[in-house]
């Protein structure tokens, strides 16, 4: 797979949107290809498969995009510059605890189960309007988006749940106001980012369209 050429292509496609090239199972060889290519952010589903690779890996900004065990979070406060897959309080309150020891604010995006699936990860729309407020307050995490994974359907049916997420986000904003500095919403992968992006996304997540099929 030319992944040089996919990832200019995708940049020039997705015009003011950010590219998070998702790089899991990928090696640090073609992921370098990619950030050659002008990728400046790289996102890895598994701390351990991210710390394995790092040493290889040319500078890039570094996203957490999967769920991450408790046992996992001092080491991603470590090692990601942002965490995207903040599904539960809980994940959070120990991020935030983590940061303080660090003396650091982790950027973070809460993750959103926006089809309210039962066997997903990320916080329900209306599980997240109860929460924002004590997330708000916690002093060492900034949240700074929304992320979200639609259900799986056919491209052109997840639009319906990006709108929904463009509406949730658009109403986070308004009703937190200046307390919240969340800009990003982070929706879209291979098979449907050009409609995540006409449905307001401001980051994409892309993987296979640059690197091919994953071989697991
Ligand atoms: C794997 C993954 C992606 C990218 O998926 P592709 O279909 O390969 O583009 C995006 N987001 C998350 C959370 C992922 O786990």
């Amino acid at each position: 797979m030319p992944v040089y050429e996919n990832t200019k292509l995708i940049l020039e496609e997705i015009g003011c949107a950010t590219l998070v090239c998702v790089t899991k199972m990928i090696e640090p060889e073609r992921i370098n290809e990619a950030i050659r290519a002008g990728a400046i952010i790289i996102g890895e589903n598994r701390v351990q498969e991210y710390e394995d690779k790092r040493d290889d890996i040319l500078p890039c900004e570094t996203h957490l995009i999967g769920h991450l065990q408790t046992n996992k979070i001092k080491k991603a406060v470590d090692l990601f510059d942002v965490i995207q897959s903040i599904d539960s309080l809980k994940v959070i309150r120990n991020i935030d605890r983590r940061a303080r020891d660090l003396d650091k604010v982790q950027k973070v995006y809460l993750q959103v189960n926006i089809g309210n699936e039962p066997q997903k990860y990320g916080f329900g729309p209306d599980e997240l309007k109860n929460a924002i407020t004590e997330i708000l307050s916690l002093r060492n995490v900034r949240v700074e988006g929304l992320m979200c994974i639609p259900p799986f359907v056919p491209p052109e049916q997840t639009r319906y749940y990006f709108r929904k997420m463009k509406a949730l986000f658009d109403e986070m904003k308004q009703e937190n106001g200046d307390n919240i500095d969340i800009r990003t919403l982070s929706m879209g992968m291979s098979g449907d980012y050009r409609i995540a992006i006409e449905e307001g996304a401001t980051m994409v997540r892309v993987g296979s369209a640059i690197f091919g099929k994953r071989e697991y």
